[in-house]
Formats: C-alpha cells, sequence, structure tokens
C-alpha cells in the first residue's frame, strides 16, 4: 500500500511518461467514444476475433481522431491472433506485406488493416534470425521490426502517446498504456519512451510528430522537440521511396504552410530539399513567399476537396532554387536555354536522391517549368496552341504563383487572364497589339524599351530550335 502511494507520486522522470505494464482502463462512461462511431465492418472484425478467444481492439489514429471530433482515415485493428489465425477466422482475408504480415479483410470496397500485437525487441530477434546479425545498424536504426509481442509491447513500440491507446468497442473501454488520454486532452504530442532513442531508432517519428502536430493543432512536448534540430540529418539516412510517402503525408494533410514554417524552423526541412534550403537560405524573402503562397493554395485546395497534384507541389518547392544554377552553367559558357534545361534536369535527378518522385510526376514538373519558357511568347498561332495543352492550366497557375513572390514578368500572368475571358475577335486584336509591341512602332502603351524585347525575341528563337 505505501509503495503504491509512493509510486504514484513520483515524479515522471525527464517528464517522459513511462509505460505502464497494466494500462489505465478508461470505461465508457469516462470518455466521448461510442461503438457506433466507428466502422461496422472493423467492429464486427473486433467482435469475430474476440468470440475466437483473441484480444483485438480499434486502434491508432482512429481512436484518436475519434477522441478529437475528426473523421478517422481508416480503421485499423490490432490482435493477438496471428496474420494465418485471422485469416482462418474470415473467408474475406488476404495476408499483405513482407517486411511484417499484415492482413486485409475486404467488404467490398471498404478494408480493415488487421495487425498482430508486434515488439521492438531486437536482441530477441537476433537469436530468432541466424542469418542477420543485427536488426539495427550502428545509429541505432531499426531495420526490421517484425516479431510479434503482447499487448503491451504493441503499446509501447508505438510512436506517441496519442497513437497507443487501444479501444474496445464490446465492452466499451479505453486501454491507456502511456497516458495518451491526457495528452490529447492537453493537445501534445509526446514521444514514448527515450526521444532521442526513438528517434535513432526510426528518423521519420521527426517528421511524424510535425505532422501530427500541424494535422492536429497540437504541441510538440519539450522533451520530444528538443532533439529534433540535432538529429534532423539523420533523415539523410531513409530510403528515398519511404520519404515520398512521408513528404506527401505531410504536404497534402491541409496544413502544409504550417507544416514548412514547422520543417524549417526544427532543421528538417534541409534534408529534405537540400537545393531548395540553399535558396532559402541565399533568397529568403522569395523563396518563402513562393514555397509558402504555393501550400497556401494547396492547403485550400485540400479544404475545398479538390485535386492537388504532387508534380506542382514539388515544382513550386524546387523552382527557387533553380537559378542558381542555371547561373552557374551559363558562367561555364552554356547558353541560356540548354543551360535552363540542364539545370532542371539536375536539380530533378539530385532531389530524387533525397526524396524519390515517381516518373509520373517528375514529368510534369519539367512540363510546367518548360510552360514558364513558353507562356511569354504568344505570337502568331502560339498563344491558342499554349491555351491547348493539357499543361497550360498548371502553366498558368504556375505562372501566378511567381508573380505573387514578386518575380518580374510584365503582367504576363493578368496578359493570360485576359486572354482566357476574350472572343475570338478580342483575341485576334491581343495578338496583333503584341506583335505591334515587338515591333516597337509605339502602338502598344506599354513602357517596355525596345531593346529588351528584342532580347526576349532573340532567346525565344534559340528555345525553337
Ligand atoms: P493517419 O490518420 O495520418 O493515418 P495514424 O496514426 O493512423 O495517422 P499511420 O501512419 O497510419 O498513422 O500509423 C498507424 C499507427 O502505427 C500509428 O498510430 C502509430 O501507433 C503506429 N506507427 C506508425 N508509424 C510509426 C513509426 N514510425 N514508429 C512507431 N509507430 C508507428
Ligand atoms: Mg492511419
Amino acid at each position: 500500500m505505501l509503495k503504491k502511494l509512493f509510486q504514484s507520486f513520483r515524479p515522471p522522470i525527464r517528464g517522459q511518461h513511462h509505460m505502464r505494464t497494466t494500462p489505465e482502463v478508461i470505461n465508457s462512461a469516462q470518455h466521448s467514444l461510442q461503438r457506433s462511431q466507428f466502422s461496422r465492418h472493423a467492429v464486427s472484425i473486433v467482435e469475430r476475433l474476440q468470440n475466437a478467444g483473441y484480444q483485438a481492439y480499434l486502434v491508432g489514429g482512429c481512436v484518436r481522431d475519434q477522441l478529437l471530433g475528426i473523421t478517422p482515415k481508416d480503421f485499423d485493428v490490432a490482435t493477438s491472433a496471428t496474420p494465418e489465425q485471422i485469416r482462418g477466422e474470415f473467408r474475406n482475408a488476404r495476408i499483405i506485406g513482407r517486411r511484417f504480415k499484415l492482413v486485409h479483410v475486404h467488404f467490398g470496397r471498404d478494408i480493415i488493416e488487421v495487425a498482430t500485437f508486434r515488439a521492438n525487441h531486437p536482441e530477441a530477434e537476433e537469436e530468432q534470425v541466424e542469418s542477420h546479425r543485427s536488426s539495427r545498424n550502428e545509429s541505432g536504426r531499426i531495420l526490421r521490426d517484425n516479431v510479434y509481442g503482447t499487448l503491451e509491447e504493441d503499446a509501447q513500440r508505438r510512436d506517441f502517446t496519442i497513437n497507443a491507446l487501444y479501444y474496445d468497442p464490446v465492452s466499451e473501454r479505453i486501454l491507456d498504456f502511456a497516458n495518451g488520454v491526457h495528452d490529447i486532452r492537453n493537445r501534445l504530442i509526446r514521444l514514448i519512451g527515450d526521444p532521442v532513442q526513438r528517434y535513432q531508432e526510426d528518423p521519420v517519428r521527426m517528421l511524424r510528430a510535425v505532422r501530427f502536430a500541424a494535422k492536429l493543432d497540437f504541441g510538440i512536448e519539450k522533451h520530444t522537440v528538443q532533439p529534433i534540430r540535432e538529429l534532423a540529418s539523420m533523415l539523410r539516412e531513409i530510403p528515398a521511396a519511404r520519404l515520398f510517402e512521408e513528404s506527401l503525408k505531410l504536404f497534402l494533410s491541409g496544413q502544409a504552410a504550417l507544416t514548412f514554417e514547422m520543417l524549417v524552423d526544427l532543421h528538417l526541412f534541409d534534408p529534405l530539399f537540400p537545393a531548395s534550403a540553399q535558396a532559402l537560405e541565399d533568397q529568403p524573402t522569395y523563396t518563402h513567399t513562393l514555397i509558402s503562397q504555393a501550400l497556401s493554395n494547396t492547403d485550400l485546395r485540400v479544404k475545398q476537396g479538390k485535386p492537388v497534384t504532387p508534380a506542382f507541389l514539388f515544382a513550386a518547392l524546387l523552382w527557387p532554387a533553380l537559378p542558381a544554377r542555371v547561373l552557374r552553367l551559363q558562367s561555364q559558357g552554356m547558353p541560356p536555354i540548354p543551360a535552363m534545361n540542364e539545370a532542371a534536369h539536375q536539380l530533378i535527378a539530385e532531389q530524387c536522391q533525397r526524396i524519390a518522385v515517381p516518373k509520373r510526376f517528375t514529368l510534369p514538373i519539367r512540363e510546367i517549368w518548360d510552360m514558364q519558357e513558353r507562356l511569354p511568347r504568344r505570337s502568331g498561332k502560339r498563344a491558342d496552341l499554349l491555351l491547348d495543352n493539357p499543361r497550360f492550366r498548371a502553366g498558368y497557375d504556375f505562372l501566378l504563383l511567381r508573380e505573387s513572390a514578386g518575380e518580374q514578368t510584365d503582367e504576363l500572368g493578368q496578359w493570360w487572364t485576359d486572354y482566357q475571358d476574350a472572343n475570338d475577335s478580342e483575341r485576334r486584336d491581343m495578338i496583333r497589339e503584341l506583335g505591334s509591341r515587338d515591333e516597337g512602332t509605339g502602338a502598344a502603351p506599354r513602357k517596355r524599351k525596345r531593346s529588351s524585347s528584342a532580347s526576349k525575341r532573340k532567346r525565344s528563337d534559340e528555345f525553337q530550335d
């Protein structure tokens, strides 16, 4: 009794929430969740597994989001049953995954992911897997984590306290091993366990901390945020394909502008986008304005339920890094247009070393950039041809973005806005007016000098060859 009392008054060490071996059980009178809020398919899976004698819970994002009044993206189930045992219970179940096995239970189009409890026990694993000497690399990063475990171990290997809540829809109780409900109430992102060690095991957790903080409008707890700046460069070790998935989640969350600020502040932007980070240093105002503007537009589109293309996002994130490269190549004697093409090619290739942007997105990035060279050249049939180009809209939006960041384009964006609104005869007039302006007859009420338009024409001609 005394010992129990003493324990309950012991202050938490370094502010960490230590794992309980027995969870705090929060019954239905003490929380707001209701079974009916959860996918009935997910609930029926839990019931079925429990009836077959296994432990089974709804877990992770869906419990967290429901407690916050957010509609969950998906419903995950965690269970003591192995993948084979799970499959044995359901006709509509498929085992997926190589690194660790999961089961997808299909209900028409709805898929519920069912995972066996897992543990983070590299030592135990070493004994089991003879062919691999170690499951961690020199810096402590976990390379494989496919050991099955108990419910307690499953809670312990999760990243944040708010993601380690288990809801039993049968008893309508929440099992809380890491004071996750407390952190939800206080709107805090807090790592389970020792933060440095948890980031070393998986540096992507630094990005996840930022993502959840931005998406949920939470703060990051002091000890959880403190090591990030120092460990940020560990992201360089993460496979580029995984970082592509993560970066999409970061920038398509509906809070991309805020996420960007946090990434820069926590030095996480540099390992993800090294060239853009350099541009941010060299030309802070312009680069910051262009990227923030692009991300705010993206956030608006996400909130309106409009489609967002990753190509446009990456085109904007990398654009400020282009001029320095173009200039460098030009100083080595390359003419402007080939220098532009080569710089674009190099920049994308380098970026793909960090974040593996698939071909289906890198091609449109180039097209959006190429469009920036073509939008000023409108004479003859060119304007109408451009308007018919499937990439016109993205190219035009990108032009407006550049202008909003202060790039001087001689009101090209407004011209294209007017041109799209104009009827056929007005369009002919607009093109004719351009022609006379280019010839320097003085007919057009523009204040551009002849020399600059002449040099621009020359550039355009070079581009055509
Ligand atoms: P979202 O709504 O964005 O999907 P989520 O919490 O469901 O949020 P997922 O990436 O789908 O996030 O992961 C599901 C759960 O798996 C998390 O809630 C967390 O408990 C655990 N998890 C995911 N990634 C990690 C990681 N890198 N380290 C530890 N636990 C993780
Ligand atoms: Mg999820």
